[in-house]
């Protein structure tokens, strides 16, 4: 293996560049309503990685930050992305994919106290209040079934630009057939009718539909990661009492973000900020993959070596003084952004949790 000289460079590009000193004061310009919230949110399909812990974490300690130079009301929304296809339970029918929700599976309660316990201690850590939702706090906006509407009624134009590998647009809702619960994930099969109603299909039980025009069928509906964004960022930019603040991993960054929001937004300017948290990458770069770790076995080296840790949350939890020491580094981020604008190896972060206190040996243990 090629050693290195464990010098940081701290080169200055993109946003970095042209946010040296001024991030804070810039963020805190643009919440111009009353309250501050900050979104984060979560697949609970397991229990969170250092990779969501570290978002997690940003996220407070940018909360903290305007809440003390600027005397904000501030707090955190964590959001549980209960619509999330459950693992193993996805199936393919006739080449037409169809899953069960993490809540129809009742996946969320099981990984639901590991999130609870991060946020408790962030949230103590950082002096910044929280509070949790699921889905359905989006679909019980009085809002949304008007943009509901709206984006349905340009479903085909739509459909191309937040699904471009099916083109259509990926709304669906779980079979009411009692046990069933599939739902057609990219929405293949689906129908819009001129009347406001959208035909599903179960391929066991048939046609169901909802009605756009009924709130309480509308709740029901599910959506894929962008459309759910996309939906997520129209009712916060109609939020009169509220500046959003929406803190996702810098993966979403970028093209992402672009194509898959920013253009279909016709007023960008009420848009919340979206703020990008450092991913943690491993040793070719790829961002540390929690799934991958669970069902391939990936990383094992990490965890032969005593260094569990760093893909398992409730193991770096039990680490003394882990998530104190990780809450410290990523305030500094906040501080200066050109540790904010990048991401951080496996290692680097390492060092660094160890450098502030983090105790070390602790997870040997768990070998
Ligand atoms: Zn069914």
């Amino acid at each position: 293996m090629l050693q290195h000289d464990r010098v940081v460079h701290h080169p200055l590009g993109g946003a970095s560049y042209y946010f040296k000193e001024s991030l804070l004061k810039y963020v805190n310009a643009q919440c111009s309503r009353p309250a501050v919230v900050l979104h984060v949110g979560a697949q609970p399909n397991c229990t969170p990685h250092i990779g969501n812990i570290t978002t997690i974490a940003t996220c407070f300690a940018l909360g903290a930050a305007l809440q003390t130079r600027f005397a904000r009301n501030v707090r955190v929304k964590f959001v549980f992305v209960d619509s999330a296809p459950s693992p193993g339970h996805e199936i393919v029918i006739n080449g037409v994919k169809y899953q069960r929700s993490l809540k129809q599976m009742g996946t969320l309660e099981e990984y639901k106290p590991a999130f609870i316990h991060v946020l408790d201690r962030l949230s103590e850590l950082s002096g910044v209040p929280y509070e949790t939702a699921t889905q359905s706090f989006w679909r019980a906006n009085p809002a949304f079934p008007n943009v509901i509407r709206s984006l349905v009624a340009r479903h085909e134009t739509l459909g191309a630009r937040l699904s471009p590998e099916t083109g259509r647009l990926a709304i669906r809702v779980p079979c009411p057939h009692e046990g069933c619960g599939l739902a057609d994930k990219h929405g293949l099969n689906n129908e819009y009718h001129s009347d406001d109603r959208i035909a599903f299909i179960c391929p066991e039980h048939g046609e169901h539909h909802i009605s756009l025009m009924a709130p309480h069928e509308v709740e029901r509906l599910e959506f894929n990661t962008p459309l759910r964004n996309l939906i997520r960022i129209l009712l916060c930019s109609l939020d009169t009492d509220t500046s959003w603040i929406m803190c996702t991993g810098s993966d979403y960054a970028g093209f992402y973000q672009e194509q898959l929001t920013w253009r279909l937004l016709e007023q960008p300017a009420t848009a919340p900020v979206i703020f990008y948290t450092p991913l943690i990458l491993d040793w070719s770069g790829a961002k540390l993959s929690k799934g991958l770790y669970v069902k391939e076995d990936g990383y094992k080296y990490l965890v032969d070596a005593g260094h569990r840790y760093l893909l398992d949350g409730e193991v770096f939890l039990q680490t003394r003084d882990g998530l104190e020491a990780l809450f410290k580094e990523v305030q500094d981020w906040v501080d200066k952004p050109y540790k904010l604008f990048r991401n951080y190896s496996l290692e680097y972060l390492e060092m660094q949790l160890v450098a502030r206190g983090m105790g070390e040996h602790e997870w040997e243990e768990d070998k």
